[in-house]
C-alpha cells in the first residue's frame, strides 16, 4: 500500500471507503463506550484474526509441501527412462548373438562341407573356405565393434540403476515420513482453528454494527491490518513517522484518526 502515501489524506480516506454516513455515525458509537475501547477491542479482534490468517497461511504452506511430489516423481522418472533403456539394450544385445549365433552355424556348415570328403577341387575348396573365414570375420566384428562395448554399457547401467533405486526406496521412505510429520503439524495446527474462530465471534460480538464494518473494509484493503498500533510516535502499520497532532488526536479525539500515509485506524492505547 505504498501508493496510498502519496495520495494525501483525502485519497487515503475515499481508499479505505469511509463513506460520509460512516463519518457521522462512527463518533457516535465511539463516543458510547469511548474512542480508545472501541479502538482496544478492534485492535483485540485484529489479534485474532491475524492469529487465524497465519494459522491458515501455515496450514496452506504445510498442504502445499505435502502435496509437492516434485522431487520423488523426477527420480522415478528418470529410473524408469533407464530401465527402458537398458531394456532396448537387452534386446539389441539379443538380436546381436542371434546373428553371431547365425554365422557361426554358417561356418560350421561350411566346415562340414569342406572336411566332409566332397570338395573335388582346389577352387571350389579356396571359394569355401573364403567364404567360411568371410562369416567369422563378420561375426568377430559383431562381437567386437557392437556386443563387447553393449556389455560394457549394460554393465554400468545396472549398476547405477542398483543405486538409484535404492536411494529412490530410501527416498520414497524419507517422504512417507515427512509427509506423516507434516499432515500432523496442519492438523494440530487446524485444530486450533475453531478456538480462535469462537474467540473472534465473541470479539465481534462486543462490537458496534458500525465500526465492525468499517474495520472489516479496512481490513480487505490493507491486507489484514485495519488498525495500526502507535508506537514511539510511528504507525506500525507502515513505519512511517506521525505528525505529532494526529499522535495526540490518536489519544483523546472522540472519533477515529487515521495514519495520513497508509490510511489505517490508529490505536493508540
Ligand atoms: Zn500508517
Amino acid at each position: 500500500m505504498r501508493a496510498t502515501g502519496i495520495m494525501g489524506k483525502r485519497g487515503v480516506r475515499s481508499l479505505t471507503g469511509v463513506s460520509a454516513a460512516h463519518r457521522m455515525v462512527l463518533p457516535i458509537l465511539f463516543r458510547k463506550v469511548g474512542p480508545l475501547t472501541t479502538l482496544r477491542q478492534l485492535y483485540d479482534l485484529q489479534e485474532v484474526d491475524l492469529e487465524i490468517d497465519r494459522v491458515n497461511a501455515q496450514v496452506a504452506a504445510l498442504n502445499r509441501r505435502i502435496q509437492d511430489e516434485a522431487a520423488l516423481l523426477s527420480a522415478r522418472q528418470t529410473l524408469a527412462q533407464r530401465r527402458e533403456a537398458v531394456q532396448q539394450m537387452r534386446r539389441q544385445q539379443a538380436l546381436h548373438t542371434q546373428a553371431v549365433q547365425e554365422l557361426r552355424e554358417k561356418t560350421k556348415d561350411l566346415e562340414r562341407r569342406l572336411y566332409g570328403g566332397s570338395i573335388r577341387s582346389i577352387k571350389e575348396m579356396e571359394a569355401l573356405q573364403g567364404e567360411a573365414k568371410g562369416y567369422h570375420e563378420q561375426a568377430r566384428t559383431i562381437e567386437d565393434e557392437e556386443l563387447l562395448p553393449l556389455m560394457v554399457k549394460l554393465e554400468e547401467e545396472e549398476a547405477w540403476i542398483g543405486v538409484a533405486s535404492a536411494a529412490l526406496a530410501h527416498m520414497e521412505q524419507e517422504r512417507r515420513a515427512l509427509v506423516e510429520q507434516l499432515t500432523a503439524e496442519a492438523s494440530n495446527l487446524a485444530a486450533t482453528l475453531p478456538g480462535l474462530q469462537a474467540k473472534r465471534r465473541g470479539a465481534a460480538a462486543a462490537l458496534a454494527t458500525a465500526p465492525l464494518s468499517q474495520y472489516e473494509r479496512l481490513r480487505g484493503a490493507k491486507q489484514g491490518q485495519a488498525v495500526a498500533r502507535v508506537e514511539h510516535g510511528m504507525c506500525a502499520g507502515c513505519r512511517v513517522m506521525l505528525p505529532g497532532r494526529e499522535v495526540q488526536q490518536a489519544r483523546i479525539s472522540k472519533e477515529p484518526v487515521y495514519c495520513p500515509s497508509c490510511g489505517r485506524m490508529l490505536y493508540a492505547g
